[in-house]
């Protein structure tokens, strides 16, 4: 999380229309070896609405090698938000659970003053993993609340002929997420095969930002497919969304966040002295303990900033 060299140059990011960003994907490796799509955040685009992280993994057949690995790491001041639509992931966390998610279904752990898990490929797996896992940021009033797992076996799906929506978080189109949050924001996944052309109606008080998980779509216009996030700022009320041979599509918004969040390796936070005490917390193992993960926990990085002494 913490190097981005390289991510500044121009020709990552271009204003395709008025309103309307592009920003590409920048590839980087989760755990043991995994390649994945990083769309949040970049240096052109932090955050959308609360949306802090978005790592679009797969598709990718793991029957070789081990799958996905990501050995136990602490979070603080964040939700994670796990999405698969190929496959499964194992999770174990320092609360206890462990709790295997299929497609369509939700993991939601909220890190608050801290937590620890683990992510891994069952045995025996799918050959094939495909999906996205998104951080929320807390806001200031619940960043330090206890820490919570809660796994949601379905959440809401609106089919209407041109797409199959489903509502990950959020309220649209009559229907709510069971999934909770803290600040206002929503996440949807359109599903069209073969021709569609899809009217949606937006918040105009939400910014949104949208990728292509597979296949192609236009939005607004623009051609969106896997490798560039595109951002559309606050005032739309509405999204056009045209495909000719099929997409997914996963489409974030919220209420532009309003709090400067320090985001740096698996932390969010204010400010540096927190992240030091969060790092110095994981060093001295202080966040609890993941059973039953075949493999050895997480360092952290080196703090890219000086640090004064300890004594
Ligand atoms: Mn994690």
């Amino acid at each position: 999380m913490s190097s981005e060299q390289g991510d500044d140059r121009r020709d990552r990011v271009e204003q395709a229309a008025p309103g309307i960003q592009r920003v590409k994907t920048r590839d980087a490796t989760l755990g043991e070896g995994m390649m994945i799509r990083r769309a949040l955040p970049t240096v052109h685009r932090r955050m959308i609405g609360a949306w802090c992280f978005l790592d679009h993994f797969g598709p990718v057949d793991v029957r070789e090698g081990r799958g996905m690995r990501v050995g136990p790491h602490p979070h603080i001041g964040l939700q994670t938000f796990t999405w698969p639509v190929q496959g499964e992931i194992v999770h174990r966390d320092s609360l206890g659970y462990v709790q295997p998610i299929k497609p369509g279904q939700v993991n939601l752990m909220t890190a608050g003053r801290g937590i620890v898990h683990s992510e891994e490929s069952p045995t025996p797996r799918p050959s094939q993993l495909h999906g996205a896992q998104l951080w929320i940021a807390l806001p200031d009033a619940q960043r330090s609340i206890e820490p919570a797992f809660d796994h949601y076996p379905a959440v809401p799906v609106i089919d209407d002929g041109q797409a199959r929506v489903t509502v990950l978080a959020g309220e649209a189109l009559g229907e709510r997420s069971p999934v909770r949050v803290y600040s206002p924001l929503v996440a949807l996944e359109l599903v069209t095969e073969g021709e569609a052309r899809i009217e949606l109606p937006l918040r105009a008080g939400f910014e949104y930002g949208a990728i292509a998980l597979a296949g192609a779509a236009s939005l607004a216009d623009q051609p969106l497919a896997p490798g560039s996030l595109l951002y559309f700022g606050v005032g739309r009320e509405r999204l056009t969304i045209v495909s000719d041979a099929g997409a997914r599509i996963l489409l974030l918004g919220g209420a532009p966040f309003g709090e400067e969040v320090l985001l740096w390796w698996n932390f969010v936070a204010r400010t540096r002295a927190e992240i030091e005490r969060a790092h110095a917390t994981w060093a001295a193992d202080g966040f609890g303990d993941v059973r039953g993960y075949d493999g050895e926990r997480l360092r952290a990085p080196a703090l890219p900033w000086a640090t004064q002494p300890a004594s």
